[in-house]
């Protein structure tokens, strides 16, 4: 294993970075990109033009002999096609060439991706353009151009051009707000990401043995192993020299694309392991996410590794999810969610936070949405990652402070005054470090807002979309009032006092795992759409089709094609889980335990003969017996469900829930006795001690 130097050499290297254009464009067309940048107006042909030269030839220097428009269509992960850079020259010889027009603009057949209804059949074609915010990378060869993918109408087909959108929106209307505190400075404000990304490594031979896994991604069956997480002895704990040697090539891997790879450790569950990045604005961590899975899945099989981002690889054993940590700060780096020093910074401060928790409050079911599914309902309110009711964990001095204001609504007592905010003396804020309240699914950890209810395998767009959403949709109500205002510092304090009244119920700093928590956010009216099935179909809502079409991030064509994107993702998740389970149980499983029970059956036959006792195998050979008649007639009626699932989309997501999930779970009981009862020898897969302690 090599050695890695030179980090700060490596860092960005295969990057095509500002630093990069700096160095390698004219100064004039330099400027021209960052112009375009900074105003979102279109780069004129003959800049993309110079720009496109200029990358072909730092990319060819690094290897490269392709280039690809990268983009994230709503399949969740992200889609490329390669075209190689060369011409035929007259004389029969090629030249590498790129032109501004490539660098721009790609055309691939959109027919093949997701498109929810947004394609006619006539129109196959969906485009690509260049997001020329985010910096264009080489990788296997190939020269990555990060773009947007849309239709021929325009509608957008993937998941950065909503970022894009809601990125824009909420730092228009953050920036009105500032206006009204005296900031006449702050041009744009970023919504900043961090993104932890929770993952197994498994033995990559042990994992070609499991079709569930293979097809899957997780083990459908599986007795549990003697030993668990119990005795805790993974957590932080040393890591194995294989998974390290694939953690070091990975972190070198992911540093040359420039990718903020800071934290890396053994997670909860035997074989899980995270890895946190430092903070960047959300499309390009958004892109980053996306390229940390892709990497570390190839950087793993290169391992002898398997990396498995599914949120619940195994029964009993705690799952993966993916912890968003967002904040918004100015283009000078001023974190709008760090509570100030004077009165004047704590009243902004107050603001933007009555803002996030009005918008979670009224929004609670699209926030939820983004989050939903079948892979994460294994894992939202099971204990080990939060519940399904979207909550917030303010930790308790800040929760003092908002009682406080509360509950002064009558500020013209004199005796109450003390937390009138902006104008009297407020006490400043403390950060609130001592957040360990891990079962809160929105937490503030101090100066930003970790959003914890994310699974592992899923894009991190849709969940940022609603932030950024909510947050510019509440943020511009507020700015009306304000704006409007007779005397700022009393409608201010108004304003704040009420949200905080009105929203408070949203606010939960206790146990989010207890039951008391279930019956207790019920009595405040929250919601708790306990799966994916009750949840997804709020998410094309009159309010939340309003908020989205207001604020320009879908149209109301693009919400339901998403919509419809989602419920059907939904069902064929669970009919490919569905048939795999049937393949398994009619291949392997009880071929496996009928074998079994023949080899038991022809001693039990011998051994009478030679009148000899034969309790153990009579009591396990009816055992076993009984079991695979079951598991059979089960097995035969998940099979003929799965023949007739409802034609409407809407009851077929509830009928895959009602119906099949749990003929699913029938099966696994069965089969799980049936991997106790059998002779090892028999069993044709590898168990989950095999699995996890290898
Ligand atoms: P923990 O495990 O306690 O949640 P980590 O340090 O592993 O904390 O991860 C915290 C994540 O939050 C990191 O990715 C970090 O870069 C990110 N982060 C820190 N400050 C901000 C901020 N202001 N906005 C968004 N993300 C942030
Ligand atoms: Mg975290």
């Amino acid at each position: 294993m090599s050695v890695i130097r030179n980090v700060p050499e490596i860092f960005g290297s295969d990057v095509f970075s500002e630093a990069v254009m700096q160095q390698r464009l004219a100064p004039e067309i330099y400027r021209s990109w960052k112009q375009c940048i900074e105003t979102n107006t279109p780069l004129e042909l003959s800049v993309a033009n110079e720009i496109a030269e200029a990358m072909k030839i730092w990319a060819i220097e690094k290897g490269a002999t392709h280039y690809t428009h990268w983009f994230q269509p709503m399949t969740g992960i992200t889609a490329e096609k390669h075209d190689s850079f060369i011409t035929p020259a007259k004389d029969g010889t090629v030249i590498m060439e790129f032109t501004g027009k490539s660098l721009v603009c790609g055309e691939p057949d959109a027919s093949s991706f997701p498109n929810g209804g947004l394609r006619a059949t006539f129109e196959a074609r969906g485009y690509t353009a260049w997001d020329p915010t985010a910096f264009a990378f080489v990788r296997d060869g190939s020269l990555y151009i990060p773009t947007c993918f849309f239709s021929y109408t325009g509608a957008a087909l993937d998941m950065k051009t909503p970022l894009l959108r809601s990125i824009d929106e909420v730092s228009r209307e953050a920036v009105r707000i500032l206006r009204l505190f005296g900031d006449q400075e702050t041009t744009r404000v970023d919504a900043c990401v961090g993104a932890e990304q929770e993952y197994f490594l498994l033995p990559r031979d042990m994992y070609a043995q499991r079709e569930d896994l293979r097809l899957t991604g997780r083990t459908l069956f599986g007795a549990l192993p003697p030993k668990g997480q119990e005795l805790d002895d993974h957590y932080f704990g040393t890591i194995r020299n294989r998974v390290s040697q694939f953690m070091k090539d990975l972190d070198e891997q992911l540093w040359r694309l420039g990718i903020l790879s800071k934290t890396k450790h053994n997670e909860a569950a035997p074989c899980q392991h995270e890895l946190a990045p430092i903070y960047s604005s959300a499309n390009s961590a958004c892109d980053a996410n996306q390229l940390t899975m892709q990497v570390m899945k190839k950087c793993a099989a290169k391992h002898n590794l398997v990396c498995l981002l599914h949120e619940k690889p195994f029964k009993g054993v705690n799952g993966s999810g993916k912890h968003n940590n967002w904040s918004l700060a100015t283009d000078a780096g001023k974190n709008l969610f760090s509570p100030g020093k004077t009165p004047r910074q704590n009243a902004q401060f107050l603001l933007f936070l009555a803002a996030f928790i009005k918008g979670v409050d009224e929004y609670q079911d699209f926030l939820r949405c983004t989050v939903a599914t079948a892979g994460n309902d294994h894992r939202l309110g099971a204990h080990e990652a939060p519940p399904a009711i979207v909550s917030i964990f303010l930790g308790d001095e800040l929760t003092a402070v908002v009682e406080s204001i509360v509950n002064s609504t009558d500020y013209k007592n004199p005796k109450k005054t003390y937390m009138r905010i902006g104008v009297d003396v407020l006490p400043s804020i403390p950060k609130d470090t001592t957040d360990r309240n891990r079962t809160s699914p929105l937490a503030f950890t101090g100066n930003k807002f970790e959003f914890r209810m994310l699974g592992s395998s899923q894009s991190i767009a849709d969940p940022n979309v609603a932030l950024n959403t909510i947050m510019a949709e509440e943020l511009g109500k507020f700015a009306d009032e304000l704006e409007n205002a007779e005397n700022f510092d009393e409608a201010l304090h108004d304003l704040v006092c009420k949200t905080f009244t009105q929203h408070q119920r949203i606010i939960f700093n206790g146990n989010g795992y207890s039951q008391q928590w279930k019956d207790e956010a019920k009595k405040r009216g929250l919601s708790n759409h306990s799966t994916a099935a009750k949840s997804l179909p709020t998410y094309i809502s009159e309010k939340n089709i309003q908020l989205v079409t207001k604020h320009n991030i879908f149209t109301e064509a693009e919400l339901l094609a998403r919509h419809e994107i989602h419920m059907e993702s939904y069902c064929k998740i669970i009919n490919i889980e569905a048939l795999t389970s049937v393949d398994m149980v009619l291949h392997q499983i009880l071929p496996a335990a009928l074998a079994y029970t023949k080899s038991l059956t022809e001693g039990i036959i011998s051994k009478k003969a030679a009148g000899i006792p034969c309790k153990a195998e009579t009591a396990l050979a009816e055992r076993l017996s009984n079991a695979s008649d079951s598991l059979y007639e089960n097995c035969e009626k998940l099979r003929s469900d799965l023949t007739v699932v409802p034609e409407n989309i809407d009851e077929a997501v509830a009928y895959y829930h009602d119906v099949i999930v749990s003929g699913m779970e029938l099966l696994r009981q069965d089969a799980d006795l049936l991997e106790q009862l059998t002779d090892k020898s028999y069993w044709p897969y590898p168990t989950y001690s095999d699995l996890l302690f290898y």
